[in-house]
């Protein structure tokens, strides 16, 4: 470790910025994570809701986590022995959730660490020789600043901190996703996935309730294609859900039942598309500021994490 700062801040405690963080408190460093979300989970979220008066989690954000990569796949194994993931064959061959919801390695994660949970991060600047992180509820002064939040989001935080890592992000454009979550009083007949093709309005459908420690009753989270997200865009709530209901029993061809609770989700930048000039990470050793997150690198998880373990190897080197 050259030049040990004395602190360092982490905008974003998703499964890039957490990536990040950890590399850095494992060589010494005491990163400190804000992010502006209640609780662990960013884009891999799981939410509560009071079903038939129990408590059911619906994984609506990302749905499976699978290895492309030696490092990804042996952090795989890992978050299976801490009880933080398991292997859903229904998803296909080495296919992960987290457990019992899909926010369990981010929540693992952050346990480890320290997060300030609900602390929006709303001005970043450079202040003599340190940076001034500035939210609502005051202020706060680091060596180093971690970005590790979305392209959209990046682009306004950044433009007056680091201009040309603002621009970058301005040209990722991500794809929203509208998620519907639904619960029936009775088994649908259908497998506990389905996938659509290109021209489909559900790109993807799980049996949220099928999923290695999901209890009660049939759940089902329902994500819309990019165009037909798009589509349905400035819908409320329920009428998206009823959208999604529609396009869902009209693709399956199965007569749903009336679900006993539906609650929609839109996610305005779902999946960020990376173009060929991927990057992976942005390092300013100068200015002591970095960026990480899927947008540069790819739109999954593994993509988050290999980002924030590649800054981390900057930092570190
Ligand atoms: C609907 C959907 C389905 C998906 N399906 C899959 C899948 O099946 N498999 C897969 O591998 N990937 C999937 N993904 C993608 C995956 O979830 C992401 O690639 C990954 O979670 C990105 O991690 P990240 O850390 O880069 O960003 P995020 O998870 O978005 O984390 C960024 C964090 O920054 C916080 N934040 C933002 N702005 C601020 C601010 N100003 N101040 C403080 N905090 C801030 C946010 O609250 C958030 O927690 C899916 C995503 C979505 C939305």
């Amino acid at each position: 470790m050259t030049n040990t700062p004395k602190t360092i801040a982490v905008i974003g405690a998703g499964m890039a910025g957490l990536t990040c963080a950890a590399q850095l408190a494992e060589a010494g460093y005491a990163p400190v994570l804000f992010d502006k979300g209640r609780g662990p989970g960013g884009r891999m979220a799981a939410r509560r809701a009071e079903v038939g008066g129990e408590t059911v989690s619906f994984d609506h954000g990302a749905q499976v986590l699978t290895a492309e990569t030696p490092e990804f796949a042996a952090q795989l194994s890992a978050w299976e022995a801490a009880g933080a993931a398991a292997l859903w064959p229904a998803a296909g061959e080495g296919a992960y959730v987290g457990t019992p919801g899909m926010n369990g390695p981010i929540r693992v994660m952050a346990q480890a660490l320290d997060v300030r949970w609900g602390v929006r991060i709303e001005k970043l600047q450079r202040d003599g020789d340190v940076w001034l992180l500035g939210h609502d509820g005051g202020e706060a002064r680091f060596d180093h600043v971690i970005c590790a939040i979305p392209a959209e989001q990046a682009s306004v935080l950044l433009s007056d901190a680091a201009p040309e890592y603002a621009d970058k992000a301005k040209g990722i454009i991500s794809t929203p996703c509208w998620a519907l979550m639904a619960a029936f009083d009775a088994a649908l007949d259908l497998p506990d996935t389905v996938e659509g093709n290109e021209t489909d309005a559900v790109h993807w459908a799980a049996r949220n309730s099928a999923k290695p420690q999901r209890a009660g009753p049939e759940c089902w989270v329902i994500h819309a294609s990019a165009d037909f997200s798009r589509q349905i865009l400035e819908h409320s709530k329920d009428g998206a859900a009823n959208a999604l209901l529609d396009a869902f029993a009209q693709q399956t061809g199965v007569s749903l039942p009336d679900p006993i609770h539906t609650a929609a989700h839109r996610w305005l930048y779902a999946s960020p598309q990376v173009g060929e000039d991927a990057v992976r990470h942005l390092w300013n050793a100068d200015a002591a500021i970095g960026v990480c997150g899927d947008w540069l690198h790819g739109p999954r998880a593994e993509n988050a994490f290999l980002s924030g373990r590649a800054l981390a190897a900057a930092i570190l080197y």
